[in-house]
């Protein structure tokens, strides 16, 4: 390989922060740390473990973990070998597992004990041979029949030192599986460049960002979205790029989350809504400081009344947008605006391009529509870290690059300064008397009633109209707080924010709202309930 044309591989993301901090820390849940010098033997540790099982350049190698610092090793080792890491989401069904595995032809699966329930059953029905190795945290765990070791005994079996292959930016690194509510699993691929770039964009969106808001170097970094969901956003990348120190909580259970984030200070995480709604709902929060903490929500929009329980605990709180096939940061809330305005949509607004991304806002023929924070249109995009193509499916990859851009599938209109906010899914919005009805905008403004602890909007068959819109929510109090939520929705009415016909008929109140295994409302199963009557 020439010297001249260097290529941006992920290995060269560790150089900078092992030799300028070797000493900063990574935590895992349950009080063990280990330096990053440590990290650093440790990847060469495991580079020479997988090497000498047989596995490197052109592997697909699949790992079923909690988020822990040993993922993290394999966020660097299992791609600096020119091998793919497959990301397994270990909430799909287990015949949905079966069908990543099998579709990703992985050659070796690294499984957390605790998912032996899972796999063991699978075995016999993985078409390709895999290498299984075992995850633990007790060292004398034992070896199921048929694994070929133990990941703590096989990087003990390794001296550090080991030297990584020359690689091509272009080679394939990651794979991980769309978590879509219909048809099976597409398999999404980034390469080496463009993960790399991708973490350089997250840090140029995230540095330059005035006094304590978006990240720094003496920043404290825990991830909340887990690690097999489009890499953690790409975060550990950039927290490992950075040199800041992290902790990888293990299992999602809200007082262990609560006692993690005081008791290392994190100030910078990142999660689903639902995710941070439950935090906050927990017992523990009430006792919890977290006026030092940072969080970026993502995966769906950020409901304004979650936003403003987020700024009553002194949270610092933005929307982010992505998607799986977009690496996935492409959009942020204007994270230096907020700091000298108490406006809380410049918070929740989907927000501005992130650094070298094309954003447009389009019609069917991909003419742009007007910029005039109203006019809605499918929005579409190019930057350097979009997936090139689903996996073995020509078909959903003409589909998602028809014209030459990107099709996020998500409806959305863009104000004259740039500013972007999502309305809808495609899937998911509702068309009442022919016009559009926004769900998100509907559950922003009902987030906001005192005692909503969750709502959807979805949209349900209607013989006038067409369809109508119903909120289905998870409530703590009484009848009143329904009272409330349609007082809000008739005065965004009157002020013009809201059209008369987006008003629901019907509020439906249940005790739990679905989710995706990405813990996402699941629309799709909703309007299944209210259309067979399990709910409404
Ligand atoms: P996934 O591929 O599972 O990460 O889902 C991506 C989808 O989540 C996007 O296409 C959007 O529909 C939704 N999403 C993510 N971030 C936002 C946001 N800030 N506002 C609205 N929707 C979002």
């Amino acid at each position: 390989m020439s010297a001249a044309g260097f290529e941006l591989t992920i290995g060269q993301l560790l150089r900078a922060p092992a030799q300028r901090n070797p000493d900063q820390t990574i935590h895992d849940g349950e009080g063990g740390v280990r330096t990053y010098r440590q990290l650093h033997a440790r990847i060469d540790q495991l580079g020479a473990a997988l090497t000498r099982l047989g596995l490197g350049r052109g592997a697909t190698i699949a790992v079923m973990d909690w988020d822990t610092p040993r993922y993290l090793e394999c966020y660097f080792a299992v791609p600096m070998l020119g091998a793919t890491l497959h990301t397994v989401n270990i909430r799909l069904s287990p015949e949905q597992i079966l069908y990543t595995i099998n579709h990703a032809e992985d050659d070796a699966i690294l499984c957390h004990e605790d998912f032996l329930p899972i796999l063991l059953p699978l075995l016999p029905r993985i078409t390709r041979p895999a290498t299984l190795i075992l995850l633990s945290d007790r060292p004398d765990a034992p070896l199921p029949p048929g694994f070929a070791g133990e990941f703590e005994r096989l990087l003990a079996a390794e001296a550090p030192g080991f030297t990584f292959p020359d690689l091509t930016e272009d080679t394939r690194a990651t794979l991980f599986y769309t978590t879509g509510t219909t048809g099976d699993p597409k398999g999404v691929t980034y390469s080496h460049r463009q993960l790399v770039l991708h973490t350089l964009g997250v840090v140029a969106a995230f540095g330059p960002v005035p006094g304590r808001g978006g990240i720094k170097t003496d920043d404290v970094y825990m991830p909340i979205t887990p690690l097999f969901h489009v890499h953690a956003w790409g975060y550990p990348f950039v927290a490992t790029f950075l040199g800041l120190k992290q902790v990888y909580p293990g299992r999602y259970e809200p007082a262990r989350l609560l006692s993690l984030l005081s008791g290392h200070r994190v100030t910078y995480s990142h999660c689903v809504p639902t995710i941070l709604a439950m935090l906050l709902a927990a017992p523990e929060a009430a006792g919890t400081d977290l006026s030092h903490w940072k969080v970026t929500i993502g995966g769906a929009a950020l409901p304004e009344g979650l936003a403003l329980q987020a700024r009553a605990k002194g949270i610092d709180i933005h929307a982010g947008y992505g998607m799986s096939e977009t690496c996935p940061i492409i959009c942020l809330a204007d994270m230096a605006a907020s700091q000298t305005s108490d406006d809380i949509k410049l918070r929740t607004a989907t927000g501005k391009a992130a650094p070298l991304v094309t954003l447009r806002v389009v019609d069917p023929d991909l003419r742009d529509v007007p910029h005039d924070g109203r006019t809605t249109g499918e929005v579409v995009v190019r930057a350097p870290w979009l997936t090139h193509d689903y996996l073995r499916n020509d078909a959903g990859t003409a589909e998602l690059w028809a014209g030459g851009w990107m099709h996020t599938g998500d409806v959305g209109h863009m104000a004259p300064d740039g500013t972007l906010r999502i309305t809808d899914r495609l899937k998911d919005v509702i068309k009442s008397g022919g016009e559009w009805v926004s769900s998100l905008a509907l559950e922003s403004l009902a987030s906001t009633a005192p005692g909503v602890r969750e709502v959807a909007a979805v949209g349900v068959p209607d013989d006038r109209w067409g369809e109508r819109p119903v909120l289905v929510t998870v409530i703590d109090g009484d009848d009143a707080v329904e009272n409330t939520i349609r007082a809000r929705l008739e005065r965004a009415v009157a002020a013009g924010e809201l059209p008369k016909w987006a008003v629901p008929d019907r509020v439906v109140r249940v005790t739990a709202i679905p989710k995706t295994s990405v813990g996402k409302l699941d629309k799709k199963r909703i309007r299944q309930m209210l259309a067979s009557g399990e709910i409404g």
